[in-house]
């Protein structure tokens, strides 16, 4: 379809999303949900299956402890009740990298039910409600071969890998979120870096979007502004970057406008994500409940964990993420809104770590979300893949401290540590960055910028101070913006009788 563009602005003027996040997370155990199959991340292929993950006849499950512990564990961090009693299901469909025809999955009997988790955008927090959070085993992964692009369409032949196949994951399923209008991207991608911290806090996954240990299905649907019901929402596939998160919503949503806007209907089906272009394109139509005629499952008993332990678990529980941020507000002395703009500027544990490397939290915050936050922006990565290390930013800040440079030098200094030039002071030695205030060196400069503008310097003299800035600006630049620029100053009006 051709979409007529509209911008971002016009669309939330006259249409409400409602968003909705589904998150599969691989739990870190050592061993596979129903066997006793490794779970090492890039093991050559199929050397990591047995007959219970191939679904070979006869072969019978068995649940890993540790899953369900893990399982229990998100639960009570993200606010659910745990069922005391509950069941596998079938999940009946044919996939080739489903080497049962069926996936082990829960259904109408989920271990944690009715969560929420709070995001924070801007000092105003969210509340997004958990639907659901299940226990499920992962497929294995197809490998389209022969075609240009590595899917399935243009391919050759596919190869399968079962590898992953059995591997623990857990869903998180929020429940549908309206009202967060234009910022509906900007709540998505927040409220997964939340659920990922949380679950790094745990311990209970490596949380790698990267390597796919964290997906997300973004589902999103629009509605007029002035309408009571929700539009038809589609499932955005794929998502493989908390940048991408947002990017998601962004664009499904400008494209079921333009759909709404030619008098059509958005259509429920899945969409693929493509993370060069930004977009998405069409899948399948999406499935119904009905359709993969779910049944407990009969080779495994329920599950049925007991009070005490819950609360065994429960106390076993660490600081959680937002309890953190909390605590290094108070340390920091920062507002709402500035803790909020360090959390959404993925620059938390970095600026820790920037001050307990020995920085004031003050510098720590002023570069990474000033300097470092641009740099990151214009190359498209993250903060924490730009190639300095919280060390060198204490080495910086301690530069400017000691007068050795100013704001400008310590960014091209910054620069030459981005560059791989080395440590600050390496850079400044290396490059001559040093800002010079040699009242000797000075003078000359500053002698030849009165003599380039006698009618500034009689003024000056003149008793008028104020146009001393010019003659101070005109050394400046002589000199590079290296000179020491409250020396100049001093040295300008000594010079004209002012000082
Ligand atoms: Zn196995």
């Amino acid at each position: 379809m051709s979409a007529t563009a509209t911008s971002y602005d016009d669309v939330v003027a006259r249409y409400a999303p409602v968003i909705g996040l589904e998150t599969h997370v691989e739990l870190g155990t050592v061993s596979k949900m129903f066997c006793g199959c490794s779970t090492r991340f890039g093991a050559e292929p199929n050397t990591q299956v047995c007959p219970v993950c191939l679904g070979l006849p006869g072969a019978l499950p068995v649940a890993n402890a540790s899953a369900i512990e893990a399982t229990i564990l998100i639960g009570l961090a993200l606010n659910c009740s745990i069922a005391s009693w509950c069941r596998f299901a079938r999940k009946n469909y044919f996939y080739p990298d489903m080497p049962k025809n069926f996936q082990i999955s829960q259904y109408d009997e989920p271990l944690c039910t009715d969560g929420w988790v709070d995001v924070h955008l801007d000092g105003s927090v969210h509340r997004i409600e958990i639907e659901r959070v299940h226990l499920e085993e992962d497929t294995g992964k197809s490998l389209h071969v022969g075609g240009a692009t590595g899917r399935i369409h243009g391919a050759t032949h596919s190869l399968v890998d079962y590898n992953r196949a059995g591997i623990p994951l857990v869903e998180v399923v929020t429940k549908p979120v309206p009202g967060t209008g234009a910022r509906a991207p900007e709540v998505a991608r927040a409220y997964v870096t939340e659920l990922r911290d949380i679950l790094r806090a745990l311990g209970v996954s490596d949380v790698r979007m990267e390597q796919g240990s964290l997906r997300c299905d973004v589902n999103t649907s629009l509605s007029p502004v002035d309408s009571d019901a929700w539009g038809t929402r589609s499932e955005t596939k794929n998502v493989n970057s908390l940048r991408s998160v947002e990017r998601a919503v962004r664009s499904e949503m400008i494209r079921q406008a333009a759909v709404l806007d030619a008098g059509q209907r958005v259509i429920q089906e899945t969409r693929h994500f493509h993370e060069n272009s930004g977009e998405s394109t069409s899948g399948r139509s999406k499935e119904e409940a009905t359709d993969y005629r779910y049944f407990p499952e009969p080779d495994l008993v329920p599950l049925a964990p007991d009070a005490g332990w819950i609360e065994q678990l429960r106390a076993t529980l660490p600081e959680l993420p937002s309890a953190r941020r909390r605590r290094l507000q108070g340390d920091w002395n920062v507002s709402d809104s500035e803790m909020d703009a360090v959390h959404n500027a993925g620059a938390l544990d970095l600026i820790e770590a920037t001050v307990a490397a020995g920085a004031s939290a003050e510098d720590a915050r002023r570069w990474w979300l000033g300097d470092l936050s641009r740099r990151a922006n214009e190359a498209g990565v993250e903060l924490g893949e730009l190639a300095v290390t919280p060390s060198q930013v204490v080495q910086l800040a301690g530069l400017v401290a000691a007068g050795r440079v100013n704001d400008k030098l310590a960014r091209q200094a910054l620069s030459g540590v981005l560059a791989g030039e080395g440590d600050p002071e390496q850079v400044v030695l290396a490059r001559g960055l040093e800002v010079v205030s040699d009242a000797g060196a000075l003078g000359i400069a500053v002698d030849a910028a009165i003599a380039a503008a006698p009618d500034i310097a009689a003024k000056v003299r003149a008793g008028k101070v104020a146009a001393a800035g010019a003659l101070v600006g005109a050394v400046m630049k002589a000199t590079r913006g290296q000179a020491d620029a409250q020396l100049v100053r001093e040295l300008v009006l000594a010079r004209l009788d002012q000082g």
